[in-house]
């Protein structure tokens, strides 16, 4: 019988994940499944409190929260043989579309208890594990800024928000960018890296990618004419990226990036500075829980 460890993010989507508790315990005690619930009340509690409760034999941990909380809770268990799950509640929830998980809580919470899983690739890159996706340059400075918070105008996302903000300021660096066949040199806007297809709230810039093929896929967006980029920039949500001559769009089991200068990369909302990066691929290696959320 599964055993389920939720670990909620109090703070995360604003209250979001939290208000999501009465649901899970009303679902979970009717099932008469076993699980117990835990608030994390600080940064990176979320790592020590999934790898506590794997060594206490829960075998299922849901990270209740957005792509951040799930990130935590993945850094507490990969390598251990659990299984991944998530509801999502937070302010970027990519991770939860990419395994179907729906977002009404009663459809999910059943999801969960039916606990169908796969296995897909884990990535490793500046000593941490990701399961989705990772953005170097523009995108991470966007990202950066996003979680430095920002002022909302109605109706227009975080990231949006960030987006324009960032647009005129942002300053490419060189690259040296090897995906595995040599080195080559790039100046790219960002270099963005997939296990699972959309970044930052729906933004699919690798429309592509598979979860369990063994392969990153890798988006080089060159840099463009910035009025241009604004044009653009609507086709990263409808997948149609692959429609701009900048995008190019590679496949990879092992990339390293040498940067000129050091840029930030951001990883399912944490963020890093620096300027060489060494991404690695383990097949296959983490099984996660899907749900029945059609696409
Ligand atoms: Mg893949």
């Amino acid at each position: 019988m599964n055993s389920y460890k939720f670990i909620v993010n109090p703070i995360a989507g604003a209250g979001k994940a939290k208000s999501l508790i009465p649901a899970i315990r009303e679902n979970f005690r009717q099932a008469g499944a076993n699980f117990d619930i835990y608030q994390t009340n600080a940064p990176r509690d979320a790592i020590e409190a999934a790898e506590k409760a794997a060594q206490d034999g829960f075998n299922v941990l849901v990270a209740v929260g957005g792509d951040g909380t799930v990130n935590e809770v993945l850094n507490g268990i990969a390598g251990r043989k659990v299984i991944l799950a998530t509801l999502p509640g937070g302010k970027g929830n990519d991770f939860a579309t990419a395994v179907n998980m729906p977002r009404d809580i009663d459809a999910a919470c059943q999801d969960l208890l039916r606990a169908e899983t796969k296995d897909i690739d884990l990535g490793r890159v500046m000593d941490r594990y990701f399961i989705n996706s990772v953005g170097v340059g523009f995108d991470a400075a966007v990202a950066r800024r996003v979680n430095d918070g920002v002022k909302l105008f109605k109706g227009v996302s975080a990231y949006v928000y960030a987006f324009f903000e960032i647009l005129f300021n942002y300053e490419v660096v060189d690259i040296e960018i090897d995906l595995g066949m040599g080195p080559m040199k790039s100046s790219p806007l960002l270099v963005a890296v997939g296990i699972g297809q959309a970044y930052g709230g729906g933004m699919r810039i690798v429309p592509d990618a598979i979860q369990d093929d063994g392969l990153f896929d890798v988006c080089i967006f060159d840099d463009m004419n910035r009025l241009s980029l604004i044009y653009h920039f609507p086709k990263v949500f409808s997948g149609k990226l692959k429609e701009i001559r900048q995008a190019g769009m590679y496949q990879a089991q092992e990339i390293r990036l040498k940067l000129s200068e050091e840029r930030p990369l951001h990883m399912e909302g944490e963020i890093f500075m620096g300027d060489q990066m060494h991404f690695t691929l383990q097949s296959k290696a983490m099984k996660v829980l899907t749900g029945s959320q059609s696409k």
